[in-house]
């Protein structure tokens, strides 16, 4: 399989290691990078380095930031006693598409899955509960996916928060069971928020 020389090679490979990019995908990207003007392909190629370098987790709501305290939780026009619960930083993206949520979030990176081996120990739960520690916290929206490991994780949370005397609601089933939340479009979301109920 040696038509290509060795740098558009690896080139393709790297590619191909990305979610969702197929072997064609990987050779189209490849030789776009190689035909694309030098100056553009370093600054692309910077862009990256950098943000894998500052990028990190928000020491409140985990979320993806390159700062400390991600400007959601930073802010003082959102509503901190509302905290939703959703499982990856595209999640809360989505949500934030729709408009219509003015309260904070939670980011677990992730859900409770026996299948994969993933416990409540491997998402960041813990650093809910430190957050709930606080009387400041009224509601616990919990948003994660309607799939298995979404619904376990819920349950899970829901059981631990309720007794502590905090609301705890879901998000309504408009949306699709299986569904990556952050594919479902923001109408749905909206309603899904909406249309909460109490645990
Ligand atoms: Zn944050």
């Amino acid at each position: 399989m040696d038509y290509y020389s060795k740098e558009i090679n690896q080139l393709i490979e790297q590619f191909s290691r990305l979610p969702g990019i197929g072997a064609k995908s990987a050779q189209r990207l490849a030789f776009y990078i190689v035909s694309e003007p030098k100056e553009q392909v370093k600054q692309f190629a910077d862009t990256l380095v950098s943000a894998r370098e500052h990028v990190r987790y928000c020491k409140c709501c985990q979320t993806l930031t390159d700062r400390e305290i991600c400007p959601i939780c930073s802010s003082k026009n959102r509503d901190h006693s509302t905290i939703m619960v959703v499982e990856s930083t595209r999640d809360l993206a989505a949500y934030e598409k729709t408009g219509k949520y003015n309260g904070v979030y939670h980011v677990l990176h992730g859900a409770i899955s026996p299948m994969l081996g993933i416990g409540p120990n491997d998402i960041r739960i813990k650093e809910l509960l430190v957050r709930l520690e606080s009387d400041e916290v009224k509601e616990v929206i919990l948003a994660t996916n309607s799939s298995l490991e979404g619904e376990a994780t819920a349950m899970y949370l829901s059981k631990l928060i309720r007794p502590a005397g905090i609301k705890v609601t879901r998000i309504a089933s408009g949306v699709p069971v299986g569904g990556d939340l952050e594919y479902t479009d923001e109408v749905t979301l909206a309603r899904a928020l909406e249309g909460r109920t109490q645990l």
